[in-house]
């Protein structure tokens, strides 16, 4: 068995009797990977405290030649992000992130832009101040929106699934206005004539109009660092409906339900 050392983010944690743990992590050099943590629940020293939601922890675990489970050994704190545990909004907030990694996610996909990114968000999110000098305040939920949608549009883009909004995914015609529809089956934009075409698949593909602006936000954010969102400045309504968009499509492209989106 090797000992392995990476940094991680606990994104599933189950029980598994009185002492053990099943936990999953989005890791800086494994991707993400799943460990039994024996004893865990009781031993002091090695995890206790260090296995919240919202913790970037150092892990060490045992690599089994032919298991897919790993032992996790040893767990040591190098940055806690407590305010996201502080906050409701924000802590159901953090539940959607969590939930989606680890739907999105394949074990040992090692992608380090994915482990970046939930680090950047959680740092700026732990810092998040609504109210600065000289400006009005803005409501919290418009900017949690914000993220999600920062959020959502650069785990789409490492994992590889951003949906082809440039061309139509029938006939490649170019979606130079941005006044396409989107198919959810093929993961794209459409145009009138293939969405129209009765002999074409796509006519039972279920269809649906985008929100206003939604392309050129989502690209916005997958070309911009973390600090586009207090520099945009979007109505909420706006932000709620490309929410709701990107849930559709993410319920649809992994078949299930995203029980974090369901709200309390
Ligand atoms: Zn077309």
């Amino acid at each position: 068995m090797k000992l392995l050392s990476t940094n991680g983010f606990i994104i599933y944690a189950k029980k598994m009797n009185e002492a053990d743990l099943l936990l999953s992590y989005i890791t800086e050099d494994y991707g993400k990977i799943t460990c039994f943590a024996n004893n865990a629940r009781k031993s002091k020293k090695r995890f206790l405290g260090k296995l919240e939601p919202a913790m970037l922890t150092n892990i060490k675990f045992y690599e089994k030649p032919g298991m897919t489970l790993d032992i996790l050994y040893e767990v040591d704190m190098i940055e806690d992000y407590k305010n996201l545990r502080k906050d409701i909004d924000i802590y159901l907030f953090l539940t959607k992130l969590i939930e989606l990694s680890r739907i999105l996610c394949q074990e040992r996909d090692n992608n380090k832009n994915i482990f970046y990114l939930i680090r950047d968000v959680f740092k700026s999110l732990d810092g998040l101040e609504t109210v600065s000098a000289g400006r009005p305040p803005v409501s919290i939920n418009t900017v949690l929106l914000k993220y999600e949608i920062y959020f959502i549009s650069n785990l789409l883009k490492f994992t590889g699934i951003f949906p082809n909004f440039s061309n139509c995914v029938g006939c490649s015609e170019k979606n130079l206005q941005n006044r396409f529809d989107f198919s959810l089956k093929k993961g794209g934009v459409i145009c009138k004539s293939c969405a129209e075409d009765k002999y074409n698949e796509f006519k039972y593909a279920g269809i649906n109009k985008l929100p206003v602006n939604f392309i050129n936000l989502s690209n916005l954010m997958v070309e911009s660092d973390l600090s586009i969102i207090s520099k945009l400045i979007v109505k909420e309504e706006m932000l709620a409906e490309c929410s709701i968009f990107l849930r559709d499509f993410l319920s649809f492209h992994t078949g299930k339900r995203l029980k974090s989106f369901e709200g309390i």
